[in-house]
């Protein structure tokens, strides 16, 4: 059969590959069983599928002799940072390559007069913060996962500081990246500001390693500000809590953070992350920073509104203990629902709509979960209008698709609402078929045309984030 001997050549393609590469960079190739397990998934673990080999890469030299190589032979390639992504965004297509950069963590420059450092893409951020202890300054973007800083930006991650710093697309200066013949380019730089050309580097951030494989990474810092507060408040009724969110955005309060977990998620997090002293019922977490009259006035303001919208008062986390307890707690939600459900299936939404549709849309889909009869907890990023509904299913092809039949009646409501299906997770393979009805044709056309032009053998990261399989033309 003609489809069999595609197949074969394929397998043979990747194997020469395999073997060019073992001369070239000796030991930095594997193709261990367990190391290609490592590579064949994210944490959408469903879609597994071995890559043929796992290269890790030290420098943006092994980076570009591995492109190199696989785009002459025509081998897929797919970038893996920590593999934290929830959209079957690094399970390979067959007979590819993983390329594995968690390796390259050098922090290269850190320019602590202009607030900004240049990195390798394999540092996570929870590390980097680590390195810049002893400056002042910190790096803000911070996705639950421990993901490295080229994951971040090929998934234009953000996370519980976003309401305040902005998400990677305002971080990221500039970038080193690895194009898909080897070539090796860079974009952006260190200034804030530039009206040259294309912003390629808002091309790459995004991509999610279909479009070039980011080597280097210019990121903007912060300075750890002067004064930090952390609180909680519990509210009995969900709309209530969302309004308070939304009117704390809507009364210009430059809030650091300000997240949502319903009343399912509460009762997992209480009891995952030892908050005994809360009750399982809705419940916003606030942070406010800055100079101590600024945090003052932040507080008074969140604290009426709480008020007006019927909150049962504020507690506050004043030690820093008490704040990292506090948000780790925040972090490890997807965690404590994933304890409390052992063995069945997680289908994490990830919509947003402008602020304010927000409290529509969640009020919305708490109707929805109950009339699906299953079980999903609500958290988010309120205050960018984003939240996740992690949906609890039976570990089944059955219980799967009733899941998937909630998340699409949660995202066409978000759709309508003038929203976005993701946030912040990506597309993946998860969110395709969404992106015709959230861009229209004419912009995903666009998009195709893009990525041919960048990648015309196809061998980056193919069958994400575009809707149809491109055809191998080069
Ligand atoms: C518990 C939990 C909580 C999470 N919370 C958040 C959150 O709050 N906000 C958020 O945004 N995300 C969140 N995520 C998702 C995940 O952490 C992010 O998508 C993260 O940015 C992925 O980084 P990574 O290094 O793990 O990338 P990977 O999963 O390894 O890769 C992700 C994608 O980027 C590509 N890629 C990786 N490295 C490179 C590179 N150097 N160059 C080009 N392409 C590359 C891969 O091919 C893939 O397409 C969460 C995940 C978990 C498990």
């Amino acid at each position: 059969m003609p489809h069999l001997s595609i197949d074969r050549q394929a397998a043979e393609r990747v194997t020469a590959v395999l073997a060019q590469l073992t001369e070239h960079l000796g030991n930095k190739v594997s193709t261990n069983p367990s190391v290609c397990e490592a590579h064949s998934h994210g944490e959408a673990l469903e879609l597994a599928r071995l890559p043929a080999g796992v290269v890790f890469a030290e420098t943006t030299d092994d980076v570009s002799t591995v492109l190199a190589l696989c785009h002459s032979a025509y081998v897929p390639v797919v970038a893996f940072g920590a593999g934290t992504s929830v959209e079957g965004h690094v399970t390979p297509p067959e007979h590819a390559v993983s390329i594995d950069l968690s390796r390259m963590t050098a922090v290269l420059q850190v320019n602590a007069a202009d607030m900004d450092c240049r990195v390798q893409a394999g540092l996570t951020r929870q590390e980097l913060n680590v390195r810049l202890r002893d400056t002042g300054l910190f790096f803000p973007v911070d996705p639950g996962g421990e993901a490295t800083l080229g994951g971040m930006c090929a998934t234009r991650a953000s996370g519980t500081a976003a309401v305040h710093y902005g998400t990677m697309k305002e971080n990221v200066l500039g970038l080193t990246v690895v194009m898909a013949n080897g070539e090796v380019i860079k974009t952006g730089g260190r200034v804030r500001k530039s009206s040259t050309g294309y912003d390629l580097t808002s091309l790459f951030v995004g991509s999610e390693g279909t479009l070039g494989i980011i080597t280097e990474v210019q990121l903007r810092l912060h300075g750890i500000p002067e004064q930090l507060s952390a609180a909680i408040c519990q509210f009995e009724n969900l709309e209530d809590a969302v309004r308070t969110a939304v009117e704390v955005i809507q009364a210009g309060v430059p809030i650091a953070r300000v997240e949502l977990m319903d009343d399912v998620q509460m009762a997992a997090s209480i009891r995952y992350s030892g908050l005994e002293e809360l009750r399982p019922i809705t419940t916003l977490f606030f942070e406010f920073s800055g100079a101590p009259a600024s945090v003052r006035e932040q507080v008074d303001v969140t604290e009426m509104l709480a008020r007006e919208n019927n909150g049962l008062g504020f507690a506050w986390a004043d030690t820093p203990d008490e704040r990292t307890r506090l948000w780790k707690a925040r972090h490890n939600a997807f965690w404590a629902v994933k304890a409390l459900y052992p063995g069945a299936r997680i289908v994490t939404t990830d919509c947003i709509v402008p602020i304010s549709r927000l409290a529509d849309l969640i009020v919305g889909v708490k109707a929805d979960i109950q009339e699906s009869g299953l079980e999903a907890a609500i958290l988010g990023h309120v205050g960018d209008g984003n939240f996740h509904t992690l949906i609890i299913t039976e570990d089944s092809a059955a219980g799967h698709a009733k899941a998937m039949d909630l998340d699409r009646r949660i995202v066409a409501r978000a759709l309508e609402l003038d929203g976005s299906c993701s946030g912040e997770h990506g597309v993946g393979v998860g969110k395709l078929e969404f992106l015709a009805q959230e861009h229209g044709e004419p912009s995903l056309r666009v998009m195709r045309t893009l990525k041919v032009a960048l990648d015309p053998r196809n061998i980056l990261n193919p069958g994400k984030l575009l809707p149809e399989g491109l055809a191998y033309i080069g």
